[in-house]
């Protein structure tokens, strides 16, 4: 039994599921769902479509180069049944799995990592732009004066926040590389003439 991938969004394909589409050079394409079909029909390039599998990996979305991949690829070499092999394999599957979400994990904390410092950045911006929406936390309504102080030292606060998330982001951007698009622009037409593998 062989799962296939979907030509469009690279979802697992089950047998019996999704359809095929035969071009007349005899290159077989798979869907998972109407959907993919419909976009492959109205010849969209599923790296520049952003839901899909391809688009993520071209923007560095999702880990692209790990040899845990290397274990699931297609290979049209008949191998003879035995029994001991099979086993091995299934506990294989297995371990492969566990390692592979692992370094997906890792893979996404990593890429997460500037996030912490941006929010507190974006936070401490929006209370300076709408200042005017903060109230004050003491049930007994101060008068307007005395609001305004309380709005004004809130504002000093945020905007020494701003500074310190500021910093924060600098020190890691000097670090971290600006992320590279690896998005290959397709040579003449799509869909259809477009020959990826
Ligand atoms: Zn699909």
């Amino acid at each position: 039994m062989r799962i296939e991938k979907c030509y469009f969004c690279s979802a697992n394909v089950y047998p019996g599921h999704g359809t095929m589409f035969v071009r007349n050079d005899a290159k077989c394409f798979r869907f998972c769902s109407s959907k993919c079909h419909k976009n492959f029909k109205m010849k969209r390039n599923p790296r520049k479509v952003r839901w899909t599998k391809a688009f993520r990996r071209a923007n560095g979305k999702e880990m692209v180069v790990d040899n845990v991949y290397e274990f699931e690829k297609r290979r049209n070499v008949p191998v003879r049944y035995d029994r001991e092999l099979v086993t091995t394999t299934l506990k294989a599957m297995e371990r492969v799995a566990e390692i592979r979400a692992k370094r997906e994990k890792a893979f996404w904390k990593n890429r997460m990592s500037g996030n912490t410092a941006k929010n507190a950045r974006e936070a401490a911006l929006s209370i300076e732009k709408h200042i005017e929406l903060v109230q004050p936390r003491s049930k007994t309504v101060p008068n307007l004066e005395e609001k305004e102080k309380i709005r004004e030292k809130i504002k000093v606060r945020a905007a020494s926040r701003k500074v310190m998330a500021q910093q924060q982001i600098d020190k890691a951007g000097g670090s971290k590389k600006k992320k590279e698009s690896r998005l290959i622009p397709a040579e003449g037409g799509m869909g259809m003439g477009m020959n990826v593998d």
